[in-house]
């Protein structure tokens, strides 16, 4: 007689190194899971047991990959959300749903519903003319920031305008290329946090310790956790986490980015429906890392704990250059308090091949481990 019971089938959209640590993370609890990948040289492609070869943004390639699935989660945004609705209507359960992922779509969008149910945003408009830009810069001060609705990641599609003229050159610019933008004040900001929070379609919600992180150009070069901030910032920054994670319904993981200034107010910079690079030291500094309760929001499954294994963990992301590949570079002796991730993705100046974290009592001891092997790396 067999007695086992089926595996669930979970499929991820999209092959990156989100879905490869999604990958990692499913191995342990006995998921089936499975990847629709561009190519099979994509991250989460040279790992996964089951590999698919298609576009996520194509309808039909969702369709005939999430219909041998039980349930089905995202590697990024930018899939098709026709095809996400029609496994819905299938009976698959998709988290996040396309209503959910609406959020982290359309920069506007999301910027006009947390606006109207009252959680703290910077100012913003939408603009059609020079004139619109203008009037918003002569309103607010120069400069401003003026985003990409949709499409931008990583700092693409995120312009700090100074004047009239660089309005009018970036107008040009982002109109021959088909690219929509809003604009929004220029935030003089103190700290950047992130608050990620899990959450079952049932209702039950952790939250991680807030992360504190650093971006240069765009992108983020490194987090720590937890942020160095007042009990009553990090008390109002996991309120607005929760609150948001239930407007928006979030199936899985959430991540809400936020700005802190001098004086104590948080605003909202943006949210993504799915695990974040911030999160990525929750792997070797919490019980259980974000991906494990990604996992366990999406299937509805109890959620792990969100608590922390050391005082302190800090996560330094391992971006590209053009003489060295990490891979190559690979200290196989190195002090227990760190941790090495690479992707497997082909080293190009800027793009993020990897990560290092160090766990220990103080940043300047998690600094130190982590200087050490980041040293030998790049
Ligand atoms: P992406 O979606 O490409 O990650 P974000 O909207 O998160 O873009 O912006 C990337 C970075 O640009 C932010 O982390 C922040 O450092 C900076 N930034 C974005 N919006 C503003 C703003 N309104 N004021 C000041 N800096 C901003």
């Amino acid at each position: 007689m067999n007695s086992s019971r089926p595996r669930p089938i979970l499929g991820i959209v999209g092959a990156g190194q989100l879905a490869r640590m999604m990958v990692q993370a499913a191995v342990p609890l006995n998921i089936d899971v499975r990847v629709l990948a561009k190519t099979s040289a994509d991250s989460a492609a040279l790992i996964a047991p089951h590999v698919e070869i298609g576009d996520p943004a194509d309808e039909n390639a969702i369709v005939s990959f999430g219909e041998k699935c039980d349930f089905v989660t995202l590697d990024h945004e930018l899939v098709n959300l026709v095809g996400l609705e029609k496994l819905l209507a299938n009976k698959v359960k998709v988290q996040p749903t396309p209503k959910t992922l609406q959020f982290a779509k359309n920069k506007l969008y999301q910027r006009t519903s947390f606006q109207a149910a009252g959680f703290p945003v910077p100012s913003f408009s939408k603009i059609d003319t020079l004139a619109d830009f203008v009037e918003f810069g002569d309103r607010h001060g120069w400069p401003l920031a003026a985003k990409a609705i949709t499409g931008g990641y990583d700092g693409r599609g995120v312009w700090i305008i100074g004047d009239t003229e660089a309005a009018e050159k970036l107008l040009a610019e982002t109109k021959e290329a088909g690219i929509n933008l809003y604009v929004e004040e220029h935030v003089e900001i103190e700290k950047e946090l992130a608050v990620l929070v899990v959450r079952r379609p049932s209702g039950e919600l952790q939250t991680y310790p807030i992360i504190e992180t650093r971006q240069e150009d765009g992108i983020c070069h490194e987090a720590i956790a937890p942020a160095r901030i007042s009990q009553a910032i990090e008390e109002n920054a996991r309120k607005i986490g929760v609150d948001v994670a239930e407007f928006t319904e979030a199936g899985g993981i959430i991540a809400i980015e936020l700005f802190l200034k001098a004086d104590g107010i948080i605003l909202i910079n943006e949210v993504a429906t799915r695990p974040h690079n911030s999160g990525h030291l929750t792997i070797d500094g919490t019980i259980t890392s974000q991906f494990e309760n990604h996992l366990r929001g999406v299937m509805d499954w109890p959620l792990g704990s969100t608590t922390m294994t050391s005082k302190f963990a800090l996560m330094i992301n391992i971006l590209g250059s053009s003489e060295a590949d990490p891979s190559d570079r690979l200290p196989l002796n190195h002090s227990s308090d760190t941790a090495i991730h690479l992707y497997g993705k082909v080293a190009r100046a800027g793009r993020k091949l990897g990560h290092i974290t160090a766990v220990g009592d103080s940043p300047e001891t998690i600094y130190q481990s982590a200087q050490k092997l980041i040293n030998h790396l790049v």
